[in-house]
C-alpha cells in the first residue's frame, strides 16, 4: 500500500515537471533529450538547458554561451537571430522589429566580443 502510494507520487511529479517544459515558448512542444544550440538546433555535449548545466560544442570542446533569453546558442548568429525571433513576438515589439532591442545586444556583445 504504501509502494503504491509512492509511486503515485512520482508519477504526478513527473507530471508536473512535463507541464512546465510544454509552456514554454521556444520549446514548441518537443522535449530534448540532449544540449542543442537554441536556434540551429546544432547538438551539443551536455543536459538540455532547462535541466541546468553547461553544454560543449562536440567538436571545438568550448563551452556554449546562454542567449539573453536562456537556451545554449552555437554561434553570434544563432544568439542575434534567437533573440530577434523571440522579440519580434513580444507586445512593445513587433514584427517589423529589424534588430535584437538593447539588452538582448548588450548579452551578444558580452558572448562573442562583438
Ligand atoms: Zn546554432
Amino acid at each position: 500500500m504504501g509502494k503504491l502510494h509512492g509511486s503515485l507520487k512520482v508519477l504526478g511529479l513527473s507530471k508536473k515537471i512535463l507541464l512546465v517544459v510544454n509552456i514554454r515558448p521556444d520549446r514548441r512542444n518537443e522535449l530534448a533529450e540532449f544540449a542543442e544550440c537554441r536556434w540551429c538546433r546544432k547538438k551539443l555535449d551536455g543536459k538540455p538547458y532547462y535541466m541546468g548545466g553547461r553544454a560543449y560544442d562536440p567538436v571545438t570542446r568550448k563551452q556554449a554561451n546562454v542567449n539573453f533569453y536562456g537556451g545554449f546558442v552555437c554561434s553570434r548568429e544563432c544568439d542575434y537571430r534567437a533573440s530577434l525571433d523571440l522579440e519580434q513576438t513580444m507586445p512593445g515589439h513587433g514584427s517589423g522589429q529589424t534588430r535584437p532591442g538593447s539588452f538582448a545586444m548588450q548579452r551578444i556583445k558580452e558572448n562573442w566580443g562583438v
